[in-house]
């Protein structure tokens, strides 16, 4: 399997749209890898991961025909992962396909659902919301997918994680969660996927400790990754890439590729592609 990063920042974007900061100046100055849209990823060019509102331009940027890519996981309702207003133009009228072209499949919680169904009202030829439940694996072109619960948001929503697998391949797509709630490691410890790939969030970058609950940073990766380590979940070969920074906590590219050397976590960045 591969996954490219399109987008690797949190919903305000490195630099931050509207901020003035240390970091966010650094980054205006210097570029490069720093430089990081919203949260978005692709795997094997063919299953999307979120749907920010930078999406029209990285499909753009990194050459994604929408109308040949039919489907789409989203982790939670947050506007950095799902850009509701955008699937108007999925209608009849802004997009025009052949009659019996295969709809643009969603798949997510109730709650993220609910902020599209009137697009899949309106021109339910074009777009289909599958509404799917954590721990329930579902088929999607060969891929096994299932939903697990993370710690993110406020309690009435029901964020996800994704465990994708094909053939040998297993990909632990963690972002916008803390360190997984116990009903995570349970289904995680009974099913036993061997798992070539973790993606964990990582807001908060190189600190040990962070403030809030629902995302990561370096010293919590580093308990997910110990307990998926003596589940047998994980090997030393299995790759584990950190993703979803916040310019309000150390997270420039360099510091991270530094710091991460030494835990095995490499830094993702916009347009990165791993094989795993
Ligand atoms: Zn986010
Ligand atoms: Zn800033
Ligand atoms: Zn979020």
């Amino acid at each position: 399997m591969k996954i490219k990063y399109l987008g690797t920042a949190a919903a305000e974007g490195v630099p931050a749209i509207f901020c003035d900061c240390e970091t966010c100046r650094y980054v205006r100055k210097h570029g490069g890898r720093d430089v990081r849209g919203r949260s978005q990823a692709i795997v094997d060019n063919k299953i999307l991961i979120d749907f920010p509102a930078d999406t029209y331009r990285n499909t753009l940027k990194y050459n994604i025909d929408l109308s040949k890519i039919r489907h789409l996981l989203i982790t939670h309702n947050h506007e950095d992962h799902i850009y509701p207003t955008e699937f108007k133009m999925i209608i009849d009228g802004f997009t025009n396909l052949p009659k019996g072209y295969p709809p643009f499949n969603v798949y997510c919680a109730d709650d993220v659902a609910s902020l599209i169904s009137e697009y899949e009202e309106k021109s339910p030829e074009n777009l289909k919301i599958n509404i799917i439940e954590p721990f329930k694996p579902f088929e999607v072109l060969g891929y096994r997918i299932t939903a697990l619960k993370a710690i993110h948001g406020t309690p009435e929503m029901k964020p996800y994680i994704y465990l994708i697998e094909k053939d040998d391949s297993a990909l632990l797509y963690a972002t916008d969660t803390d360190i997984f709630p116990e009903e995570t490691w349970e289904y995680l410890e009974k099913a036993k996927p061997q798992i070539t790939m973790v993606s964990f969030d990582c807001t908060n970058g190189t600190d040990e400790e962070m403030p809030y609950i629902g995302h990561m940073c370096f010293g919590k990766n580093r308990i997910c990754r110990d307990r998926l380590l003596k589940l047998g979940l994980i090997n030393k070969k299995t790759k584990i890439y950190v993703n979803h920074f916040s310019h309000n906590w150390p997270i420039l590219h360099k510091d991270l590729v530094k710091k991460g050397r030494k835990e095995g976590f490499k830094p993702s960045y916009d347009g990165l592609e791993v094989s795993f």
